[in-house]
């Protein structure tokens, strides 16, 4: 194109006053590093500007995106500037080597434009110079835009489309686990070191023995074999480490297919979420992108590695669900997700067992143990600590404490942006006045000694000031600072007016029980030791309190009836019933030693265990009399007595919950045979001299 006559149209004195912004962009490091023909071109271009008017020292070169990837604006630092600039006003003219690739998508790319025709600013790029407020120029500069992003497009499913095509006929280079390598011709083939190859096959042949994969990493712990593996980045790439078997790599190598000798791509897919988090999903077998099962050699048969998979599946069945770190599951473990080993810092797990129908928590730390086939860090009996940890929370949980403690919080926060900011000013301040000091230092003539010394005396007190500064900063700004944000504070209030009864009501599920929990600890650290059991319990809101509690008792002793119970039960046998005197213990809140709520049977063994006179004994040795004995006394019938008894004739006691009763002997004027006949008022009273009521007795 002729510039001259390009020049003569669009260039005027007011956009050759302003400067000429020249950007430079290359999207990934290694662009940067092996595209060098085409940084030079871009550099090129700022002669043209010279070309068309515009001084040297007025062309402004942005290169700061070097290395970036131009997919958004938002992380493109100079990108930013350069719409800034051209914003206001600063811009006479923008030069890119494509232009339309100053920016990456449309929007950007539009955005620009806009601001250019708005600012007069020109653009130009190796095929001419254009003004944006010109509809002719504008149009073309929009088509360029688009064309360049769906030519990235269309780049980029050329070049996974190839990608996909190759992995589909398994011609696809991928790196190769430990155990192969490729020939010079693309072909995998198993790993000419002996002692590679014998190591992996030791290892297939353990999983085969053994059948998990736990049982794999002790074997080779206990066998103290090293493991290899391929150094892949850094210095040391391509070279075979050897270290031991970990657990998570156990599972890695079973999982593969490469060693069954299948070529395979496609198992997981990337996916960005709103957050722009990048995110990898595990896909089913029949989404891969590709599986060719003997593809190439292996260490074992296709059939070997889906009946490996098939065991794994089941091992993954038994072990449960519960392993994994999680928010609160079913089941009773009050601290499952928030309990932390004392003794190596990891998290803890639970273990649930079933005893006479209650489930019964562990707290464990076994992470490592299963990693390294290593004993178990600690385990803790979780009853006892998850009581105590609810009575902790009954205790401290009230409306008047949370309110204190929230606004203290919120004091707390405040005074501490406060002194953030200051802080930070100061910091700066130190910076500004070693600047200072040391421009002063450059400034002085060398030959000046005596000054020159001084100077450079106080720029270094200058810099030490900066460094103190920065250091008092970083200090405070480390210091705890956990903030509760209003909704969060909201919740933490409502709870705790309702708290007692929430987790008392017996219909509260414990997933409820445990978001409380949640809401208002961030962790319980645990440390057992031979006497006891150590408990460090931090708040919400930085709080902590710690707690000890007896070393954890055996099952047995866990399950003892406590001495106070014992003889409470001894002396209501005296005038209750098995049954009744459960009533009466449930009714006073006692539980048996295995928490549950009393009931006859249970009243029973405790008796019998502990040798307690039955209650029928305890009638006998108080002269009571049985049926047939009292009925031999009155010359009367068995079932005469029952019917007087029944009508209160004659004075009987339960004596078990079955209605089995004994009789106090009748009184000395107790007629015989009284049989059949109806009775006085005066017999009656006679019989019995304290009742008074009238009885009606048919025979
Ligand atoms: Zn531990």
């Amino acid at each position: 194109m002729d510039l001259t006559g390009e020049r003569s149209q669009k260039i005027t004195p007011r956009h050759l006053r302003r400067h000429a912004y020249l950007y430079v962009r290359q999207s990934t490091l290694r662009q940067v590093v092996e595209n060098t023909e085409s940084t030079e071109r871009q550099y090129a271009l700022r002669q043209r500007a010279v070309a068309l008017g515009w001084p040297i020292e007025q062309v402004v070169v942005i290169d700061r995106d070097q290395g970036h990837s131009g997919a958004s604006a938002a992380d493109r630092e100079g990108f930013q500037q350069l719409v800034r600039d051209v914003g206001l006003g600063r811009a006479g003219l923008v030069m890119g080597l494509e232009v339309s690739r100053l920016a990456r998508n449309s929007t950007d790319w539009h955005r620009l434009l806009e601001i250019c025709a708005l600012t007069e600013t020109l653009i130009l790029d190796e095929d001419g110079l254009y003004d944006p407020a010109h509809f002719n120029d504008r149009l073309l500069l929009g088509l360029k835009g688009t064309m360049s992003e769906a030519e990235l497009h269309v780049l980029r499913a050329r070049l996974r489309g190839g990608i996909i095509n190759k992995a589909r006929r398994g011609e696809l280079e991928i790196p190769l686990p430990i155990g192969f390598v490729y020939d010079g011709q693309g072909r995998v083939l198993l790993d000419p070191d002996q002692q590679v190859q014998e190591t992996i096959r030791a290892f297939f042949q353990a999983f085969r023995r053994t059948g998990s994969a736990t049982a794999t990493v002790k074997a080779f712990r206990d066998q103290q074999l090293l493991f290899p593996r391929h150094v892949r980045h850094g210095a040391h790439k391509g070279e075979t480490l050897w270290g031991p078997l970990e657990h998570s790599r156990t599972l890695w190598l079973l999982h593969n297919p490469r060693f069954a000798g299948a070529f395979f791509f496609g198992r997981s897919r990337q996916r960005h979420t709103a957050e722009a988090r990048l995110v990898y999903e595990r896909l089913p077998r029949e989404e891969w992108t590709a599986l060719i099962p003997n593809a190439h050699a292996g260490y074992m048969t296709w059939e070997d590695f889906e009946e490996n998979q098939r065991r794994l599946r089941e091992n993954a069945q038994a072990n449960g669900a519960d392993r994994r770190r999680s928010p609160p599951r079913e089941g009773p473990a009050l601290l499952q997700g928030l309990a932390v080993c004392g003794i190596c810092g990891d998290r803890m797990t639970v273990r649930y067992h079933q005893r006479h129908g209650t489930v019964w928590p562990t707290y464990v730390c076994q992470r490592r143990g299963i990693a390294r086939a290593e004993p178990i860090c600690q385990s803790i009996p979780g009853r006892g600590l998850d009581h105590a940890i609810g009575r902790l929370l009954l205790e401290t949980v009230t409306p008047l404490t949370l309110e204190i403690t929230l606004t203290v919080q919120h004091e707390l926060q405040t005074r501490l942006d406060e002194t953030d900011r200051l802080h930070r000013r100061a910091v700066e301040r130190a910076r500004y006045e070693a600047d200072l000091a040391r421009r002063r230092y450059l400034q002085v003539d060398p030959a000046n000694r005596l000054v020159a010394d001084e100077l450079e005396a106080h720029w270094n007190r200058a810099l030490q000031q900066v460094a103190d500064a920065q250091e008092t900063y970083e200090r405070q700004r480390h210091a705890d600072r956990l903030a509760v944000d209003a909704d969060a504070r909201a919740r933490i209030l409502a709870l705790a007016t309702d708290f007692p009864r929430l987790w008392h009501d017996p219909h509260t599920p414990d997933r409820e029980r445990k978001r409380m929990v949640r809401l208002l600890m961030d962790d319980v650290t645990l440390i057992k030791a031979a006497d006891g059991l150590t408990a460090h319990v931090r708040f919400r809101g930085g709080a902590t309190t710690t707690l000890t509690l007896p070393a954890a008792l055996n099952a047995w002793q866990l399950h003892e009836t406590s001495a106070e119970i014992v003889s409470l039960i001894d002396q209501l046998l005296e005038a209750h019933t098995d049954g009744a005197i459960a009533t009466m213990l449930n009714a006073r809140g006692y539980v048996s030693g295995t928490g549950q709520r009393f009931h006859r049977r249970i009243v029973l063994k405790i008796r019998r265990s502990h040798r307690l006179r039955s209650r029928y004994a305890r009638l006998r040795d108080r002269g009571m009399l049985t049926q047939d004995e009292i009925a031999t006394r009155l010359d009367v019938c068995v079932d005469t007595v029952k019917i007087w008894g029944r009508h209160g004739l004659l004075r009987r006691h339960l004596c078990n919950d079955k209605h089995a009763c004994l009789y106090e002997p009748p009184g000395p004027n107790v007629p015989i045979k009284m049989q059949g006949r109806r009775l006085s008022d005066r017999r009656r009273r006679d019989l019995l001299p304290d009742q008074t009521s009238e009885v009606q007795y048919e025979a």
